[in-house]
This record gives structure tokens, sequence and C-alpha cells, in this order.
């Protein structure tokens, strides 16, 4: 279809402008815009330019003479050019027309001229007449210009060949729109995908290293950058060691300098949420390195092959973590508002990454110190427990023998109170000892089936005595069934004398435990329930600690080690059980523990 059909039926510009067109597609009807402005208006030169990102038009489209044709293709010019040009000229309806004697005046590189001779006429074309029009947005702002040269006639055209020439720009401005979307929306897609990639990678990982090694590929290649190079600030906000890591594989050291100019730079920009771009061919970006850190870094760019940067900084919430340079040589374009945009939003999932790996890093460390402090203390329990075992046993067997001695009450009160700390002694040890051994990681649980009600009615009788010395019933609630748990018997018993000896320690006189005995599909559930002192909120949180002993005094009154419940509570572990407490002060405890049931 040709540009004059296009006229008449406006059919091509409406698909022009519906967005289904290719970019190559595109610039295929600006060149066939330019030809009929050729073939159609009659001037022997038409140029049309598109603005880039970075203020410069250029040259996309070329008609009629081959020698404009090689001289200007793919030109570029300063888009400030242009309004230098439009202050200058003429205004015939929308096209702007500079006359020579202006032109001569203004210009001291008149750039491409053709070397041609008026003719003998008073409107003649002269060769350096600039006829053009600027190219402009649902905004009004320019994106390009439709320039045009050699009137077929040699004469300045009139008004009939202005409209015609103004149908045709009006074309170009569409078609230029059309252009610059589709380009914006392609690059938005490939630096979407690069950044979704990135987010995916980064937050599967929550290695430091393998987040920025993994990332590494997928912007470099995203944003067909040179080289990339990520700095991360340590943990107490101090400065991190850099290096350039070209796509290539290549590194380069930064100096200590250079690292410090990066570092202050990516805080300002985080404080600025912006990025920043480095290059000889723009203005410096406002406020984010000083003259002289900015000569500083270009200089080093030159000395490494690298024209332009684009400097993003890392971080997450007020806190900067670092930040991401993308190199371009030479011979790479200049870097876009839309790569701009898509590079600081990966600055954000990256910091987001990057905090997350940290606070891994260091849970991770803590949790490792923890574990080591813990083995530590259990190392200390049992060496402990041993060296007082001996003397002990000693101690005990030597008051025996003092038993059948005749004593005065004195002495005889004296060596009493010998035996009864000796008791609480040697409780205290045998409870360290078990402690230590329920808790070593190096001792497998050899499970069995255990019958829960066996179990229950053999701690009813050795709590019994206690019980009955206060006259407190123990009430036992189980079914006819056996109900049975995979464990080691001892330990379960262990579990059961401690709840229910508890329950009856921290009761008053006249009440009543009740124990409870449930089976479920996978679980069985013991639950002991007394009318006791009742624990508070804040000694619940702490109770299964090892040697925590209640905040009320009044349960501080009754003698204990404050290693039961510890007890318990690794017992439950190793029997990948779970343990749950109810209470009210004044009013009761209920312990409940679950344990995997079996046949
Ligand atoms: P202790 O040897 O002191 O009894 P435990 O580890 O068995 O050590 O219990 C820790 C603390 O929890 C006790 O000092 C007590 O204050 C509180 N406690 C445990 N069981 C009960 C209960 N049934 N009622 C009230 N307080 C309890």
């Amino acid at each position: 279809m040709s540009i004059e059909e296009s006229a008449d039926t406006g059919l091509r510009l409406d698909e022009i402008m519906s967005g289904a067109w290719s970019q190559a597609e595109l610039v295929d009807a600006l060149q066939e815009i330019a030809d009929g402005v050729y073939g159609v208006v009659g001037f022997g030169v038409a140029a049309i330019s598109v603005l880039r990102d970075n203020d410069e038009l250029e040259i996309v489209a070329v008609s009629g003479n081959a020698e404009a044709r090689e001289e200007l293709l793919g030109k570029r010019r300063a888009l400030s050019t242009l309004e230098a040009d439009i202050a200058m000229a003429d205004w015939w309806g929308p096209l702007c027309f500079v006359p020579e004697e202006r032109v001569i005046d203004r210009l001291e590189d008149p750039g491409w001229v053709p070397d041609v001779i008026p003719v003998d006429d008073v409107n003649a074309w002269k060769p350096l007449d600039f006829l053009f029009s600027p190219l402009r947005d649902d905004v009004g702002d320019p994106v390009g210009v439709l320039a045009v040269d050699l009137p077929a006639d040699g004469l300045r055209p009139d008004e009939d060949r202005q409209r015609l020439l103004q149908r045709y720009a009006e074309y170009s401005a569409k078609a230029v729109n059309a252009l610059l979307a589709r380009e914006r929306l392609t690059e938005r897609l490939r630096l979407a995908e690069t950044a979704r990639s990135i987010v995916r990678t980064a937050s599967a990982q929550l290695n430091l290293d393998r987040i920025l090694a993994d990332c590494q590929q997928a912007i470099v290649q995203g944003f067909g950058a040179h080289g990339m190079w990520i700095q991360t600030f340590d943990d107490v906000g101090g400065h991190a060691h850099g290096a350039i890591h070209s796509s290539n594989g290549l590194s380069t050291e930064l100096s200590p300098e250079l690292v410090e100019i990066a570092d202050a730079a990516a805080r300002r920009c985080w404080d600025q949420q912006r990025v920043a771009f480095v290059s000889r061919r723009r203005p410096p970006t406002k406020d984010v390195l000083t003259a002289d850190e900015r000569d500083d870094v270009l200089e080093f760019l030159d000395q490494i092959g690298i024209a332009s940067l684009l400097f993003v900084p890392l971080g997450a919430g007020p806190e900067c973590l670092g930040n991401l340079v993308l190199t371009r040589t030479e011979q790479g374009q200049e870097w876009t508002q839309v790569e701009a945009d898509a590079a600081f939003d990966i600055g954000h999932d990256l910091g987001r990454a990057v905090l997350n790996a940290r606070l891994f890093e260091r849970e991770k460390k803590l949790l490792d110190e923890m574990r080591e402090l813990d083995s530590y203390k259990s190392q200390l329990i049992k060496t402990v427990s041993h060296e007082f075992k001996n003397p002990l046993t000693s101690i005990v067997g030597h008051l025996e023998l003092l038993e059948s001695v005749e004593l005065d009450p004195m002495e005889g009160r004296s060596i009493e109170v010998i035996a009864r700390n000796t008791g609480r002694l040697q409780r205290l040890v045998a409870d360290m000892l078990l402690l230590s051994s329920v808790g070593d990681p190096n001792r497998p649980l050899e499970a069995k089936p255990i019958d829960l009600r066996v179990v229950i009615e053999e701690v009813h009788e050795i709590v019994g005595v206690q019980a009955e010395a206060k006259a407190i019933k123990i009430a036992v609630d189980a079914p006819s069934e056996p109900v049975c748990a995979a464990g080691e018997r001892d330990e379960i018993e262990r579990l059961c004398v401690n709840l229910i000896s508890n329950a009856v320690k921290y009761s008053p006189e006249d009440s009543e435990v009740s124990v409870r005995l449930e089976r479920h599909a996978e679980t069985v559930v013991v639950s002991v329930t007394d009318q006791g002192l009742g624990i508070s909120a804040g000694d619940q949180e702490r109770l299964f600690d090892e040697f925590f002993r209640s905040s009320n005094p009044e349960a501080t009154q009754r003698p204990g080690t404050g290693l039961g419940l510890a007890i318990v509570k690794r017992i439950v572990d190793r029997h990948e059980g779970e343990i749950s407490v109810t209470s009210e002060i004044g009013r009761g405890s209920t312990f409940e523990v679950t344990l995997p049931a079996c046949n």
C-alpha cells in the first residue's frame, strides 16, 4: 500500500496506531512517509528523526538523494539544536522555515549542504534554506523532526505544497509516536523479564554469595551491559571490599578510594530513592557525586575502557545495603530512563533478598553459638554431677556407719541434718545426670510400645505416699483398652512421675489431682490437672528451662531442684511429642503431653 492510499484512506495509520506493528515495520513506515514526501510533495531529500532517550535526535529515515542518505542516516544531534532552529524560524502554519540568510548568520557548522545553483526567481530555494516540522507527542513535547530539502522545482514551497507537506508531517508524528511507544514497551518487557528472573533466583537462595552470583548473569544479559559490580555493606554499616566483575568473567580490583566513593554515593542515592549515571556523554546526576569524585570515577572508567555506568543503590526500608553498578563500553548505547527505572526496582528486590540472606546468616550464626553454648553447658553439668557422685556415695556410706554408733542428742541432730542435705544433693546429682542423659543427642531413642495405663498405675503407687500425706486424691481416668505410645519405658515413667508429683507438691491439702489418658488416631494424650498454686504467665514462658524455679514464694518454699520440667521437656522432645501448659494463679494447672501412638 502506498503512502498516497494512506493519505486517502487513513487505514494504514489506524494500523500503525493500533500497536500491532513491530519496530521494524514502524521504521519501514517512516521510510515510506519520507519516500512520499520525496515522490508526492516533491522534495529531493526528506529526513525523519526520532528523539532518543539522552535527548538526541537520531535520523532513522531518509529518502531521495543517495549522497544525502549516506550522509544523514543514523546521524544524531542534540534536541537543544532543534529548539535553537525553531527560535530563529518563520512559522508557516505548523512548519518552520529558516531562510539561508539567517542560517549563515547563526550556524558555525551548517551540516549537509546540497551542491545546487538556485533558480532565477524571487522565491528560489537557496542551498542553506532549512524547512522542517517539529513532530510532537500528545502533550506537545518534541519527539522528532521531519526535515526537507531540494524542492524539485527549485522554489520555496507555495501554500498548497506547504499544506501537503504538513499532512505528511502529521503522519510522521503519528508513526514516530507509535515507534517510540513500541520501543518503550519492548524495553519494558525485556527488563521486566530480567527483574522477574532475578527476584525468582534471589528469593530461592538464602546465601548471599549465591544470590549475587546467580543474579549477575541475569542482570548483565537483561540490561545488555558489558559488566557489573555488586558491593554489599557489612552488617554493622561498614564498608565492603569491591571488585568489578565483567560479563566476560574478568574482574577488576577497585582502589579503596573508589570503593569509598561508591559507598557514599550509594547511600546518597538510596536517601534520594534514585539511580545515577556516570558518563562523559551526559551531564552529572545531581547531588550524588562531587565534581572531584566524578572526575576520579571517569578517569578510572577511561582506564578500563568503560564509557558509561548506571549506578543503582541496593536497600530495604530506610537502610542502604550496597550498590549495583552496570557498565557499558563506547559501543553500548546510553542508559535509557526505562532501564534506569527497572534497575532501580531491581535494587529494591535485591536489597530485600540481601537483607533476608543477612538475617538468615545472622540467625544461623546465633543458633550455632547457642548450640555450642548448650553443648558446653550439658558437658559441664555432666562432669560436675559425675564428680559429685562418688564423694556423695562415700558420705552416705559413712553416715550409715554412724547409725550404729551411740551419739549424744546434739551429735544425732547434726548427723540428721547432714543426712537430709546429703539426700538433697544426691537427688540434685541424680536429676543432673538424668538431664544430661535425656538431652544427649548421641544417645538414640530405643523405642518400644508402652501401655501408658500400666505406667500411670505404677506412678500412682509411687506418688501415692506423698499424696496421702497431704490428703490429696489422685483420680485416674483411662480407657479400658491399652493406650500405647512408642518410647523408652524408664523415660516415660519419669515424665509421668515428675508431672504428677509436681501436681501434688504444688497443691493444697485435701485437693484433687486428676490424670487423664486419651487415645486419638495418631497420638496419645496424658494430661495432669491440679487445683494448686497455678503459674503466672511470665513463669510459664521459662517453665522448661533448666534450674528454673517459680518467682512465687509459696512455690519456692517447697523443696525442688528446678530440673523436673526440664527433664520432662527433653524426654518429650526425644519422643517427638509435644507439651503444653494452661494455668491460672490460685486455681490450678494442667500439663498436657502428646506422644506418637503405636499399636
Ligand atoms: P521443681 O523441682 O522446682 O519442682 P520443676 O522443673 O519441676 O522444678 O518445676 C519448675 C517450677 O515450675 C517449680 O519451681 C514450680 O514453681 C513450677 N511448677 C511446676 N509444676 C507446677 C504445678 N503443677 N503447679 C504450680 N507450679 C508448678
